[in-house]
């Protein structure tokens, strides 16, 4: 089987048309996201219904989940707690209905695979980075550890085997955090399981336009850079 896998999107509908068109030339079986659709930029409606037209399988993203509940959103910095107060004013009933009942875990059983925004223990805060994943960790996390782990949340592309587990970070949609502005995907075949890479342009200069004008500069200008 193979899967297109991407992760925080984060309100960004360029991007994810751009990630989306790219995808289309993969022949993908199914399409997986690793949380957080909304937050940050400004087309979260738009968002959530290109993802439903390609039948994405969604688990909730700490940005989704805060959007629904004013406790979880006292613990982000203020210009993510803004954008998360605008998007909940902006959604539809309809769609924050959808965020709210997305899962925190994602299981597919056939592929082995378990799919989380953060990690397994604790899906909406934890980062899982290269400086986490160790056969330790996945020892804690799992009582038997899956042969594919797909996690989101630190917004940059990582691939690594540990023992029998393919961890795979596909980074950001709609903010990439590693220095490259483009938008970010990854694909994977689970008959493997292998795991592929992929970056693709899109119109930045739109987005910042729009992202600057509610969400003001310095949240519009890290799309530039990639940071
Ligand atoms: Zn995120």
């Amino acid at each position: 089987m193979r899967l297109g896998i991407i992760s925080d999107i984060h309100a960004n509908d360029v991007a994810l048309r751009a990630v989306l068109d790219a995808i289309g030339d993969h022949d993908i079986d199914r399409l997986l996201c690793a949380g957080d659709l909304v937050g940050y930029n400004t087309a979260p409606n738009t968002v959530i219904e290109l993802l439903q037209d390609h039948d994405a399988v969604c688990v909730q993203g700490n940005h989704d989940a805060a959007v629904g509940d004013q406790g979880l959103a006292v613990r982000f910095n203020p210009a993510a707690r803004d954008a998360i107060e605008w998007t909940r004013e902006e959604l539809t009933t309809v769609h924050q209905e959808f965020l709210a009942g997305l899962p925190l875990r994602f299981h597919d059983e056939a592929a082995d695979l378990e799919m989380v925004h953060g990690s397994p223990i604790n899906p909406l805060e934890e980062y899982v980075g290269p400086d986490k994943l160790s056969s330790a960790f996945l020892q804690h996390q799992f009582d038997d550890p899956p042969r594919i782990l797909v996690t989101g949340h630190t917004h940059v592309p990582h691939a690594e085997t540990i023992e029998d587990t393919l961890c795979v970070n596909p980074g950001s949609v709609g903010q990439p955090r590693d220095g490259d502005p483009r938008a970010s995907y990854a694909i994977i075949e689970t008959d493997g399981p292998d795991v592929e890479h992929h970056r693709v342009e899109y119109d930045i200069e739109q987005v910042v336009g729009q992202t600057r004008e509610v969400m003001g500069d310095r949240t519009a200008e890290r799309l530039r850079h990639g940071r």
